[in-house]
């Protein structure tokens, strides 16, 4: 715990804010589809343990991950839901601990399935391992080709200590506006099953949406959705804001650490890439690029001081960055500056960032370093 009043900055996290979102989630969802948290990434910055907690008591029963070591803390948190591995798995190390700790991999293909089944042989593992079978549908990331899906699977199943515990795809134009490349991935998802059907081989569990999928339409719902962003709070795609009501999770926040005047014609910040066009009242935040926010939003950002917007002046700085604070003459040191978040009727979403810096609110999010602490509200 910190103490998070003589704190500098930090990132704010409303586990209220998560379990509204996932409960939202769930109430959308039909009672035959489950919600997968994905919390890689730390939870997309906002904490893993803490995040994967509350959206298992909120009605998540998967979750997602990224690595066997953010699956590992997990575990070590006392976490017992099941644990599905997104990314690729392939050293005896890596195997081991998938084992020992009861994670569930994704095997993208016949090298990477041998190697699973001869690293349990090994080691004489007892009970099968269950695993994901990832088809490439159109993503181009992991996964077999869609169309060899039946050798796959049947190879899968002629190996031992593995058990196939779902069949899944992922989706790479699901925010679009355009829904074509995403029909033709589900056609071609549905081809495989229906091929894999017709062999009689029997699909314990299906998924293929994300976010945006599971916001857009329920026959990509399946029997999982893995959803990430909307568990945050935050929409993938402005067409999509209707579907759910989300609220955002996370809020950042820095404090003012000096108010100064300066004279018309001063110089701020690095480069003196800000002059001075006018006496103006100078605020410094204790806040800067190494905890994440982006120097290349120098002189194209505000923040929220006593719920007013209020304008970033001169290159931000590794670990500072400054205010024209002129509209607020009485501002104090110490006072609560938040840069990410709500204030009154004020609110700047890491979508606003985003647009300003040709990128999208998930890199936002991962941006945030770990000198900043979490602190669940
Ligand atoms: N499924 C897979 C395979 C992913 O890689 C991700 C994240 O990138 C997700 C689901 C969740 O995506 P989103 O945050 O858009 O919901």
């Amino acid at each position: 715990t910190y103490a998070w009043f003589s704190q500098r900055a930090w990132v704010e996290i409303d586990l209220k804010a998560l379990s509204h979102n996932v409960q939202q989630l769930v109430k959308y969802l039909s009672p035959r589809t489950q919600l997968m948290a994905v919390v890689k990434a730390d939870a997309y910055g906002h904490g893993a343990v803490t995040v994967a907690q509350t959206a298992l008591q909120s009605g998540a029963s998967w979750l997602g991950v990224a690595t066997v070591p953010e699956g590992i803390q997990l575990r070590e948190a006392g976490i017992e839901a099941p644990i599905l591995i997104l990314g690729a798995t392939h050293t005896p190390e890596q195997i081991h601990a998938i084992a020992h700790w009861k994670l569930q991999p994704t095997l993208c293909s016949p090298k990477q399935a041998l190697i699973f089944s001869n690293v349990l042989e090994a080691i004489n593992y007892g009970s099968p391992v269950p695993i994901h079978i990832k088809l490439d549908t159109g993503m181009s990331r992991l996964g077999t080709d869609w169309q060899q899906a039946a050798e796959f699977v049947q190879l899968v199943q002629r190996l031992p200590h593995l058990a196939i515990a779902s069949i899944y795809s992922h989706l790479a134009t699901a925010d679009s506006l355009d829904p074509r490349v995403m029909q033709e991935q589900h056609r071609r998802f549905e081809e495989a099953i229906a091929q894999l059907k017709g062999m009689g081989i029997k699909i314990p569990c299906l998924h293929l949406a994300n976010s945006a999928a599971t916001l857009t339409d329920s026959a990509l719902h399946y029997d999982i959705v893995r959803v990430g962003l909307a568990v945050y709070g935050l929409y993938p795609a402005a067409h999509l804001q209707t579907a759910i009501d989300l609220k955002p999770v996370l809020q950042l926040n820095a404090r003012v650490t000096q108010v100064k005047t300066i004279a018309v014609g001063t110089g701020v910040s690095y480069g003196h890439q800000f002059i001075a066009p006018h006496e103006l009242r100078l605020a410094v935040v204790g806040i800067g690029y190494a905890d994440g926010v982006p120097r290349n939003l120098s002189q194209n950002m505000q923040v929220l001081i006593r719920g007013q917007r209020v304008p970033q002046i001169g290159t931000i700085t590794m670990d500072q960055l400054m205010l024209d604070a002129s509209a607020i003459p009485d501002l104090q040191e110490g006072e609560i500056v938040t840069l990410l978040g709500e204030q009154g009727k004020e609110q700047i979403s890491a979508n606003d960032w985003a647009e300003r810096l040709n990128t999208i609110s998930w890199e936002i999010l991962c941006g945030f370093k770990h000198r900043l602490p979490r602190v669940a509200v």
